[in-house]
């Protein structure tokens, strides 16, 4: 008999080669072949239960019982290893003989061998038994260490089959991404930290223009020097970009970097979407909105002129004179209407291309003059904090446009005798979403606030206050006009001089509309 140290250097020898591998099959191979260097035994089986059916299987691993115990689903209340599983407790039983409850497919088959000597422990799935160990040998042979020892092993399967079904639950969600990757029509390109391609899809060849099959393990620099998206990763910036395909496609690429479950970073990932019927629907609408824009300016002219020419031709009832304001309010809004939506069109189209120099104090204070009758009525009071001079390159109109219409919203939305603060302060702030706004922060910015002490904005409202056509309806809204386009013109305007707006606001305290710009 070996000494102790001997069994346990052999127990090892055996865990590790259980955990080579993460196929089961392979595990009772490795127990069959060499489990009997830690404990000598004559038969060894592994009884595997079944939860569904409330039984389990015996698997012979070895021992010369020549097919004598039945291939069947045995019950839990048959034979010792059916307690083992139940009880999920360790049996030790010096001889098989004394034993009651023996099954005759099992025990009285061991007994007939010869085997009398039995010990069963539970091979465990977290605390549940999962199936069990059974040893047998001659009469009395196994000792208090050989259960010890049988327990151990049975700790080192558990855990092996514990890895097999994690490598297998890996596999089977590798090749389900597999099948994803492959089968969609994104092109998707991952890179590691070292800038090497770990991962292209087919849809890369068809939409980049690169052979998907060729790009992995290469340095993406190399690998896309001569194509047009050979600039993906520079800078690893994340963000959302449009990116021109061959044969008039239009892809949006969205740069992402790739972490572990753990947080750590394992490279960065681009995803190619393409978006070409989005781009074209957006060009039909575009179009479609500013022919029906441009056709609609004249019947509304020619309506408000009669509504101006009515009382000259016949003096008007009070009752006509109610008509004609009617007619002039919708007409105004009409026109309003038809003017916003043709000046979308044309921010659409891009900025025009007239930047000059402007004095932004200068422009905040003329802003807030155009709108003295309004704050006037209200009996407001606009206050300013501009510390110091900020020229800015942009165009002019526009950027009054801007003003305008954060202070006058501002000031319709403000209950009368409220107050409007309007301030500059040197730097940008706030959040910044897009890669291109993060990457243009080395320059100098300012940022102009514009804060009311109004009617504020409900959170639920908040995310889409500059879509266009959204307007907040509730009971203090009621009765405030508008299109619901200002602030959709606003920021295409502060985006087209490469800003960026946000607003903050407590419903019922007050709102705070702020951007960012670069100076000149
Ligand atoms: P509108 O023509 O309706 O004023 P805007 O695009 O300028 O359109 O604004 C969209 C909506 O955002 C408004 O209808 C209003 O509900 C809300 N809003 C804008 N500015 C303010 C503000 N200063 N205080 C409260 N609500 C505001």
């Amino acid at each position: 008999m070996s000494t102790l140290d001997e069994r346990l250097t052999q127990l090892v020898e055996i865990q590790v080669m259980l955990s080579s591998s993460p196929l089961p099959g392979q595990y009772f191979q490795v127990l069959a072949e060499h489990a009997h260097r830690a404990i000598p035994h004559q038969f060894l089986a592994f009884c595997l239960k079944d939860a569904d059916i409330e039984g389990y299987f015996l698997h012979v691993l070895s021992g010369p019982t020549n097919g004598a115990i039945p291939l069947r689903v045995y019950g839990l209340d048959e034979g010792i290893a059916g307690q083992v599983l139940k009880t999920n407790q360790t049996r030790h039983v010096a001889d098989l003989a004394l034993v009651e409850n023996r099954c005759d497919d099992i025990e009285a088959v061991l007994l007939e061998m010869g085997l009398h000597s039995v010990v069963v422990v539970p091979v465990r799935q977290g605390s549940e038994p999962l199936g069990a160990l059974y040893f047998a040998a001659a009469d009395h042979s196994f000792s208090a260490e050989d259960v010890q020892i049988a327990r151990l092993l049975a700790a080192g399967l558990s855990g092996s089959l514990e890895n097999a079904r994690l490598y297998q639950s890996l596999a089977d969600e590798r090749s389900t991404l597999a099948a994803v990757l492959e089968s969609t029509r994104d092109a998707i390109i991952m890179v590691n930290q070292q800038g090497v391609v770990l991962l292209a899809n087919p849809a890369v060849t068809k939409m980049v223009g690169l052979d998907a099959a060729a790009l992995t393990g290469r340095i993406w620099q190399d690998a896309a020097a001569d194509s047009f998206v050979h600039d993906l990763f520079t800078g690893s910036q994340p963000g959302l970009r449009e990116i021109a395909l061959s044969s008039d496609r239009v892809a949006q690429v969205a740069v992402l970097p790739v972490t572990t479950a753990y947080g750590e970073p394992v490279g960065w990932a681009a995803v190619f979407h393409d978006i070409t019927l989005l781009k074209q629907l957006e060009q039909m609408k575009t179009t479609f909105v500013n022919t029906v824009s441009h056709d609609l300016k004249n019947p509304i002219g020619t309506i408000m002129l009669s509504a101006d020419l009515m009382p000259r031709m016949a003096p008007l009832t009070p009752q006509q004179e109610d008509l004609r304001g009617r007619i002039i309010n919708t007409a105004n809004y009409m026109n309003q209407l038809v003017s916003d939506l043709l000046d979308l069109g044309k921010l659409e189209a891009g900025i025009a291309n007239n930047l000059e120099p402007l004095d932004l104090n200068a422009l905040i204070e003329q802003a807030v003059a155009t709108l003295a009758l309004q704050i006037e009525e209200k009996q407001m009071e606009v206050k300013l904090n501009l510390p110091r001079k900020v020229i800015l390159r942009g165009d002019r109109g526009r950027m009054t446009q801007v003003l305008v219409n954060l202070i006058s919203n501002a000031v319709k939305y403000t209950p009368a005798q409220g107050k409007v603060y309007v301030k500059t302060t040197p730097g940008a702030a706030g959040p910044l979403p897009t890669l291109e706004n993060q990457a243009s922060l080395t320059r100098a910015f300012v940022t102009v606030t514009v804060q009311d002490t109004g009617i504020g904005i409900a959170p639920a409202d908040l995310p889409y206050i500059f879509d266009e056509f959204y307007r907040v309806r509730n009971e203090a809204t009621e009765n405030i006009k508008g299109t619901g386009l200002g602030l959709a013109i606003v920021k295409r305007i502060i985006e087209a001089h490469k800003g960026y707006i946000w607003a903050e606001s407590v419903e019922g305290k007050g709102s705070t509309y702020s951007f960012f710009l670069p100076t000149a």
